[in-house]
C-alpha cells in the first residue's frame, strides 16, 4: 500500500482526484468505506497503552484521526501538491485552527480587504481580544502590502480571485514579499480550488479550505481544510485535537466523492460562467462585468498565467441603483436567492444588503460593492436558459 501511496505522487491531477487517499478493508469495497465510528477497540491492554502512547500507529478517537478523514486529507494532499492536509469542520474552522496553530498573543496578520466576510470578522472581532491584530490592504497594490509590515508579523492572508469583484492577486510576488519579512502566507483557495490553481507551486506556504463550496461542489455538507508542509499542518493538527473542529467522516466521505468529478465541474463552471459574462458584457443594461475570463478585466493576463481556468463565480454592475439591481434578482426563476455558491445550482445575490451588508458606506465604497453590483455564482444548467432568466429582469430596468 505504501508503495502504491508513493507510486501515485507520480500521476496525472485526475488520476490522483480519483485514486489517491483510498483505504480498502478486508471486505474489498470498491468505493470508499464510511467509517462512521467515533472510537476504536484495542486487542489488548498493551495495545491500548501503546496506540494511546504513540509508540503504536492507529486510531484512538475520531476526534484525532478516522479513516474516511484520512482518505479525504491524503487525497486533498495530493491534489494541492502538499505534503500534509488537516480536515476541519468548516472552513472558517481551517482559518481558526490555522490561526491558533501557529500564532500567538503579540503576532500580526496581514489580510487582503477582500475575503470572505466572516475572515474579517474572526481576524477583527476575535483574533484581536487574545492580542493577534491585522492590517488590512487593498489586494492588488503590492506597495500597501509591503508597508503593512512590522517585525511582528507573522501571517498573510490572501484569497485570489476575490469576492466578489474578482481581483486577482499574483501569489507568486506576494509570496516573494512574505518570505522577506519571515512571515507566512496562507492562501484560501476556495474560489480556484487545485483543480484551476495550485498556491503552493507559486510559493504560498499554507492552503485553506471551505470544502462546502466547490469541493462538495452540491451544497450538502460544511468541511474545511489545511494543505501545506507536515511541520506546520502538525500545528494546526494539535490545535484541531485539543480543541475539537475535528471534519466529521460522513462529510469528508461527501468531499471524497466530490474531488473525483472536481476537475470535470470547475471547467464546466468556468465554461457557463465565461459565456454568460460575454453575453452581460455586450448588454445595453449592463454597466460593467467583473469577471477574469474577459480580456478588458484588469486581472486577465495574471489569470491566464496563474489558474488553468476563470472560475464560476462573476459580478456585474446595472445601470441604475438598488432598485435596478433588486428587480434582476427578483425577476429570477432558475437561480436560487442564496448567499452560497460553488454549487451545481446557480446562485444569485445582491452583495451590498447581504454579504457585505454590515460594511460601513465608506467601506462599501472603498471595496467596490456598490448598490447596483450582484453576484452570481454559476451553475450547470444551461447557460442559455440562465442567459434568459437575467434576461428578464434585465429588460425591467
Ligand atoms: C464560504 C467561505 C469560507 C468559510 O467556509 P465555511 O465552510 O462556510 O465555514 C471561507 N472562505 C471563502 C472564500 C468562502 O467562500
Amino acid at each position: 500500500m505504501e508503495n502504491f501511496e508513493q507510486e501515485l505522487l507520480a500521476y496525472e491531477l485526475d488520476t490522483l482526484a480519483v485514486r489517491s487517499g483510498q483505504v480498502r478493508t478486508h471486505e474489498g469495497e470498491h468505493s470508499e468505506a464510511l467509517f462512521l465510528t467515533s472510537s476504536y477497540v484495542f486487542g489488548s491492554a498493551q495495545e491500548a497503552a501503546d496506540r494511546f502512547s504513540g509508540s503504536l500507529p492507529g486510531n484512538v478517537y475520531s476526534r484525532y484521526t478516522n479513516p474516511t478523514v484520512r482518505a479525504f486529507e491524503e487525497r486533498i494532499a495530493a491534489l494541492e501538491g502538499a505534503e500534509a492536509a488537516v480536515g476541519t469542520s468548516s472552513g472558517m474552522a481551517a482559518i481558526l485552527s490555522t490561526c491558533i496553530g501557529l500564532l500567538k498573543s503579540g503576532d500580526h496578520i496581514v489580510c487582503s480587504r477582500s475575503v470572505f466576510g466572516t475572515t474579517t470578522v474572526l481576524f477583527t472581532k476575535f483574533m484581536q481580544k487574545f492580542g493577534v491584530t491585522t492590517t488590512f490592504v487593498a489586494p492588488t497594490d503590492y506597495t500597501e502590502w509591503e508597508a503593512a509590515f512590522t517585525p511582528a508579523t507573522k501571517l498573510v492572508f490572501v484569497e485570489t480571485p476575490s469576492n466578489p469583484l474578482c481581483d486577482v492577486i499574483d501569489i507568486q510576488r506576494l509570496a516573494g514579499i512574505t518570505h522577506k519579512y519571515n512571515a507566512l502566507l496562507v492562501v484560501d483557495n476556495c474560489f480556484c480550488t487545485p483543480a484551476l490553481q495550485r498556491p503552493l507551486e507559486r510559493g504560498a506556504d499554507l492552503v485553506v479550505h471551505s470544502a462546502t463550496k466547490y469541493i462538495d461542489g452540491q451544497g450538502r455538507c460544511l468541511g474545511g481544510v489545511v494543505a501545506g508542509p507536515k511541520v506546520l499542518v502538525d500545528e494546526v493538527l494539535g490545535f484541531i485535537r485539543s480543541a475539537g473542529p475535528s471534519l466529521s467522516p460522513f462529510n469528508a466521505w461527501v468531499f471524497l466523492k466530490g474531488l473525483e468529478t472536481l476537475r470535470l465541474r470547475m471547467e464546466a463552471h468556468s465554461s457557463n460562467a465565461l459565456a454568460l459574462a460575454q453575453w452581460l458584457d455586450r448588454h445595453p443594461k449592463v454597466e460593467k462585468v467583473f469577471y477574469a475570463g474577459l480580456p478588458t478585466h484588469i486581472g486577465h493576463e495574471l489569470a491566464v498565467k496563474q489558474q488553468s481556468a476563470f472560475g464560476g463565480v462573476l459580478s456585474f454592475r446595472v445601470k441604475g441603483e438598488r432598485e435596478a439591481a433588486w428587480k434582476v434578482i427578483d425577476a429570477t426563476r432558475i437561480m436560487s436567492l442564496t448567499a452560497n455558491l460553488g454549487d451545481t445550482k446557480t446562485t444569485i445575490v445582491h452583495p451590498a444588503t447581504t454579504t457585505h451588508g454590515r460594511l460601513s458606506p465608506e467601506q462599501k465604497a472603498e471595496a467596490g460593492i456598490t448598490e447596483n453590483l450582484i453576484r452570481v455564482s454559476v451553475g450547470l444548467e444551461s447557460v442559455k436558459d440562465l442567459i434568459a432568466d437575467l434576461e428578464r429582469g434585465l429588460n425591467l430596468i
